[in-house]
């Protein structure tokens, strides 16, 4: 089965031959991609803006007039004119989109604070092309980058799937959002992958020690070093 899979790639049979056996201490980076303020966004804060200018100006005319005047007739309809345009842009306004990692770590989501919502190439299931949005799913995760807010981090993470994990992409034609520039997205250090409780995937060996652990380089699977197999079971990319 890998035969054949290799000789698919044609042209690319060389670079799907290389060595990318891992250890822990090799550096990674990954891409890190900021999300465009789509127009929907910014209509999003432009109708907050005006309901919030609505209730002010209702609760002005309402409680806050001078008391010869008293409350203005219309300060009522605009103190609910200005919540339902609230409500209404809270309940079906677009939500921001999160900032997006793609790298040698698999495809990150930036849950805001520190904390980085990562599915690593390796746990990869299926990769969803919608009209709106990528879909990455993992194992019990998924993370959906929106086409609008993130074109290129959704082209990074259909070109890296391509060489890294080409089966879960193969029934998805080659698009236009494929050949998006990254060169806006900033290039970032990656920490050494966590090996702790990790199981060798070709011997079902524990993981006990970092100087053990062997990574797959193309989709980073993890291996024990004793038992690292020709070719990665998962991504049938060379390792020896
Ligand atoms: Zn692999």
């Amino acid at each position: 089965m890998g035969e054949a899979k290799t000789k698919k790639g044609g042209k690319k049979a060389s670079t799907r031959d290389e060595v990318v056996l891992k250890l822990r201490s090799d550096p990674r980076t990954e891409k890190r991609f900021e999300p465009k303020s789509s127009p929907s966004a910014i209509l999003s804060v432009l109708a907050f803006s005006v309901a919030a200018v609505l209730v002010g100006a209702g609760t002005y005319g309402q409680w806050l007039r001078d008391e010869a005047l008293g409350p203005h007739k219309a300060a009522p309809w605009l103190i609910a004119a200005g919540a339902a345009v609230l409500i209404a842009t809270a309940l079906f306004g677009p939500r921001p989109a999160l900032p997006i990692r793609v790298g040698d770590a698999g495809v990150g989501v930036e849950k805001g604070g520190n904390e980085i919502e990562r599915i690593a190439w390796n746990v990869v299931r299926r990769i969803v092309l919608g009209e709106r949005s990528l879909t990455v799913e993992g194992e019990g995760r998924s993370i959906t980058i929106s086409l609008a807010a993130l074109p290129e981090a959704a082209g990074k993470v259909l070109r890296e799937a391509r060489e890294r994990i080409p089966v879960v992409v193969e029934d998805l034609a080659p698009g236009a959002l494929e050949s998006r520039s990254e060169a806006g997205a900033e290039t970032l250090p990656l920490e050494p992958a966590q090996v702790a409780g990790l199981k060798c995937k070709a011997s079902g060996r524990l993981i006990a020690f970092e100087r053990d652990a062997r990574f797959c380089g193309r989709c980073g699977e993890v291996y024990h070093r004793e038992a690292v197999p020709k070719r990665c079971e998962t991504c049938d990319a060379r390792l020896k």
